[in-house]
């Protein structure tokens, strides 16, 4: 296995960090590693500008008007992005349900819906999740109930992330009640801006709403927009999920997570001296960096072993719980690393000494990365399947 790039891979990362230095306004840069919310037109903008140099949908294939990278290639694109601190690309079109309508729309779909999110015409949200469905998600039970040429949709969704910002949204609903629960779910598109949609904010721990409760109330669906069969939603689903969980090591975040780490262990003085020359705070961040390399050679393993066309196995489980812990041990280091000056929860009337802000963004990225190891599938879940798949052996 060889797991350094080619020539050509050298120089389309080359190519990628030209344009990051080009095109990323350094104040963008800055509130992406502050970790303070992005406007709606701040994530359009840097789609738009993606989009311009055709590197929006680095996953679709050319013919659906995708950049066709290599797995390697997204990589590569994703760990540059994270290290300038590009702002992420809003994944619910383009990585959830673009591969989804590339697979099981129909012509009329593709042709119309495709073309929309690369020119940033919709934002779209993903309506899984449900109060009583989340890790147990074939237990939803938001309902569509065929009327002529619509379906009546009435239930709730939950936890709908940046759902504030969208016009659109995919959602799993019941279909038929009876029978096994994966087998009554169907796939449904649904304009946000129906009569009988509510969508209400909540708000986190660090004091933002990026996620939201949906409501149906009689919302009246076009059947047109049903992909695929009915029933066969649980299907398409899965093939969503599975695409929900590329990049999922995060080893481009976690490494401008330790980069940050260390620029602040060596500002702070601790006894007079710099923290980062405190021993068990130096051993710390030591043990910390060793797991992220480790990490990251496993990362490259399978992405070699994918180039190769094997379907990655628990190895993906693996990278989930591992590059989540290792980003939430860097979050409480770098908030440790300001003490007290990290206390205060918001900016919020607290114009501080330079630098204060910085302080206060460790603290507010700390409280808000704690879903991580919950969402895109919760680490105890991915614990069941490793050990599920080595039990059957
Ligand atoms: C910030 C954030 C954003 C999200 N965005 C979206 C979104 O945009 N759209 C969407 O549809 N959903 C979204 N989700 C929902 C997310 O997918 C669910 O939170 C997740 O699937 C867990 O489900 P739950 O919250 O219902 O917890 P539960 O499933 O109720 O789990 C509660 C606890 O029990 C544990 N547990 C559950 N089952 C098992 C088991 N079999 N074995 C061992 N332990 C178990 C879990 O790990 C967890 O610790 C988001 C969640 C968060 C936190």
């Amino acid at each position: 296995m060889d797991m350094s790039f080619t020539p050509e891979e050298t120089a389309f990362r080359d190519d990628i960090r030209a344009f990051l230095k080009a095109e990323l306004d350094p104040a963008l840069a800055r509130k992406v590693r502050l970790h303070h919310d992005l406007t709606k037109a701040e994530m359009e903008g840097w789609h738009a500008k993606l989009q311009s140099r055709g590197w929006l949908a680095g996953n679709w294939p050319k013919e659906f008007g995708g950049a066709g990278w290599t797995a390697i290639q997204r990589h590569i694109f994703e760990e540059e992005s994270a290290r300038a601190h590009a702002p992420r690309i809003v994944p619910f079109g383009i990585a959830m349900l673009g591969p989804v309508l590339q697979k099981f729309g129909s012509k009329e779909q593709q042709d119309h819906w495709l073309p929309r999110i690369l020119n940033g015409d919709d934002w779209w949200c993903q309506g899984y999740s449900e109060p009583g469905a989340g890790s147990d998600l074939a237990s939803l039970r938001c309902e569509a109930v065929r009327d002529g040429d619509h379906y009546v949709v009435n239930g709730q969704k939950t936890w709908t992330t940046l759902g504030q910002h969208a016009n659109m949204i995919f959602c799993l609903v019941r279909t038929n009640a009876t029978g096994k629960k994966q087998e009554g779910i169907s796939f449904l598109l649904i304009d946000m801006e129906t009569p009988g949609v509510t969508v209400r904010p909540i708000v986190l721990l660090d004091g933002t709403a990026e996620v939201n409760e949906v409501w149906f109330d009689n919302v009246r669906v076009p059947a047109a927009n049903l992909v695929g069969e009915e029933n066969q939603g649980w299907t398409y689903a899965k093939y969503l999920l599975t695409h929900e969980r590329t990049n999922i090591a995060g080893v481009g975040f976690a490494t401008a997570a330790l980069d940050n780490l260390k620029r602040v262990a060596k500002a702070q003085r601790h006894r007079g001296q710099p923290l980062s020359d405190d021993p068990l705070f130096a051993a710390e961040m030591a043990g910390v960096e060793i797991e992220l390399m480790a990490m990251s050679t496993t990362n490259l393993r399978m992405l070699s072993a994918a180039a190769q066309g094997q379907a990655p196995g628990i190895e993906s489980s693996m990278l989930k719980i591992k590059g989540t812990q290792i980003r939430q041990r860097l979050d409480a280091l770098t908030r440790r690393a300001y003490g007290g000056q990290a206390m205060a929860l918001t900016l919020e009337g607290n114009e501080g000494p330079e630098g204060a802000d910085e302080a206060l963004a460790a603290s507010a990225t700390w409280l808000n990365n704690r879903k991580l190891s919950i969402y895109g599938g919760s680490n105890e879940v991915q614990r069941s399947i490793i050990s599920g798949a080595l039990a059957k052996g």
